[in-house]
C-alpha cells in the first residue's frame, strides 16, 4: 500500500491531491482545496499555491514568477508534518466558505505550528484561497485541536 496523502485524507497521494496539483481536477469544496494546498506545501508545489490564490488575495498583485521563486525559497527547511481540519462553514450569502485548521510545521527544533481560519470563494473555475487569519501555537492557550470557529468568532 502506498503512503497516505499528506493532506490527511484516507487515500494515496496519487488518488487524492495529485490530480489537483497536476491540473487534472478541481477540488469540489473549500475543505478539499485547503487540504490540497497543505499537501502542496508538503510537496513544494509552489505553482499550485499561486494557481489557487483567489484574484482578490493580496499576493495576486505580485508577479507569478517572483511569487513562485519566493515561495520555493521560503519553504526551504520547513517540514509540514500534519494537518487537522477542526471546523468548516459552508459558503455564506457572498459565497465565502471558511475552514479552521491546525497545521504542524517545524523548522529544525523550532515549532512554527499554527491555527488558521481561512476564507475561500469559488471564482467560477474552482475554489480559491481568499485570506487567512493565522494564530501561532503560543497564542493558543488551549489544545488547538479542540478549537471551533464559533469559539474563535465569539
Ligand atoms: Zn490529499
Amino acid at each position: 500500500m502506498s503512503a497516505p496523502c499528506p493532506c490527511g485524507r484516507d487515500a494515496s497521494y496519487e488518488e487524492c491531491c495529485a490530480p489537483f496539483h497536476e491540473g487534472r481536477a478541481e477540488p469540489t469544496n473549500a475543505e478539499i482545496l485547503m487540504r490540497s494546498r497543505f499537501s502542496a506545501f508538503v510537496k513544494r508545489k509552489a505553482t499550485y499555491l499561486w494557481h489557487t490564490l483567489h484574484k482578490d488575495h493580496d499576493e495576486r498583485e505580485r508577479d507569478p514568477n517572483v511569487f513562485v521563486a519566493h515561495m520555493k525559497a521560503g519553504l526551504a527547511g520547513l517540514v509540514y508534518k500534519s494537518l487537522d481540519i477542526l471546523d468548516t462553514r459552508p459558503p455564506d450569502h457572498e459565497g465565502v466558505a471558511r475552514v479552521l485548521f491546525y497545521a504542524v510545521v517545524l523548522h529544525g527544533a523550532k515549532d512554527l505550528s499554527f491555527v488558521e481560519i481561512s476564507s475561500f470563494a469559488n471564482d467560477g473555475s474552482g475554489w480559491r484561497y481568499l485570506f487567512g487569519m493565522p494564530k501561532g501555537r503560543a497564542e493558543i492557550k488551549t489544545d488547538p485541536r479542540k478549537l471551533t470557529i464559533a469559539a474563535i468568532d465569539a
